[in-house]
């Protein structure tokens, strides 16, 4: 589960621990140590946060990964894989920032649990968007995993296990190890009934803790990974090229009609000439361009993106103030 903080949906969290008690599943939830996001905040923060995560824990209810510091994205598109128009991406709260930087975001992430009883050796970034250094980072402060990457099968990064987190819904797989991302935040009736179906019918679940248990300390990505991982992003940017085009084509329909059936009439009404086919066409054309680039300055996906590098430290991007940001 993620985005785990004080001003969370409670309603949405317990009932998602509800459905998982009842079906034996221990989640994985990723606490953010100090939330600045505003996009996290639904409720009015619980002054018992930290001691009702502490005895979920120490009831072995849940798993807790730390995630993130305070959840505030930066703009980093040099991390994305493919970039904005696939859907991608281009924000990192460590992506992109140098190791020492990203060592100390961690460390106060870290201290901050700490200080509340809450200790743990699992990981996970805000929007999946990490790099080399922050592995490197990781390895500084103690920790053994993080919950992601695109693989079929946990894999090592150094000495990081990384157990693969694909899905945002669940669904059955024939194989190899699924991690299912669920916030909730903005988890729909609909969603947990679906939950609730797939929890019914499919028995085969392990904890996060296990998963880490067994991933070998020389356990390298195979081919079958590979194949998965770029079949993956394939099929991710071609669904999104796939919808942009509908969507576009649908938009200038509308367009193009709306401005065929009334431009000549209301143009008439005045007296003069209506306009030509082409002008009205070009008119159209361009209302539809300018409202795309409307959309597009003010975009903020929802899709997920990967990062995978093997570099070394990228450029820092210009500095912003955090409170211009915008959230996850
Ligand atoms: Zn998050």
């Amino acid at each position: 589960m993620d985005d785990i903080t004080p001003t969370m949906c409670w309603d949405r969290f317990w009932e998602l621990l509800r459905i998982f008690r009842h079906h034996g599943v221990c989640p994985l939830i990723g606490v953010v140590p100090d939330n600045r996001d505003p996009a996290l905040m639904c409720q009015p923060p619980a002054p018992n946060f930290w001691e009702a995560i502490r005895r979920l824990q120490e009831q072995k209810i849940v798993e807790v990964a730390q995630h993130g510091y305070r959840h505030i994205l930066h703009p980093a598109p040099e991390c994305s894989i493919l970039g904005r128009r696939y859907g991608f991406k281009e924000k990192s709260e460590f992506a992109g920032l140098p190791l020492q930087e990203q060592v100390h975001l961690i460390r106060q992430g870290k201290k901050i649990l700490n200080a509340n009883g809450i200790f743990t050796e699992y990981w996970f970034a805000p929007s999946h968007s990490f790099d080399m250094n922050t592995i490197l980072a990781l390895e500084q402060c103690g920790f053994k995993a993080i919950s992601d990457g695109i693989s079929l099968s946990s894999i090592r990064c150094r000495s990081i296990a990384s157990v693969p987190q694909q899905l945002s819904r669940a669904k059955w797989m024939p194989c190899g190890v699924f991690t299912v991302c669920l916030h909730p935040n903005t988890i729909t009736d609909k969603e947990l009934d679906r939950l609730q179906r797939f929890l019914n019918g499919n028995k085969h679940f392990t904890r996060f803790s296990c998963e880490v248990a067994l991933c070998k300390a020389d356990q390298d990505a195979s081919l079958t990974d590979e194949i998965y991982r770029v079949s993956y992003i394939c099929c991710w940017a071609l669904k999104s090229n796939l919808a942009n085009t509908i969507q576009r084509t649908q938009r200038m329909m509308k367009e193009t009609v709306k401005w065929w059936s009334s431009s000549p009439d209301r143009i008439n009404e005045k007296g003069k000439q209506p306009f030509s086919k082409e002008t009205v066409k070009s008119r159209a054309v361009s209302a539809i361009r300018s409202r795309e680039n409307r959309l597009t300055a003010g975009r903020n996906t929802s899709a997920d993106y990967r990062y995978h590098v093997t570099g070394p430290a990228l450029r820092r991007p210009a500095f912003q103030d955090e409170s211009t940001l915008p959230g996850k």
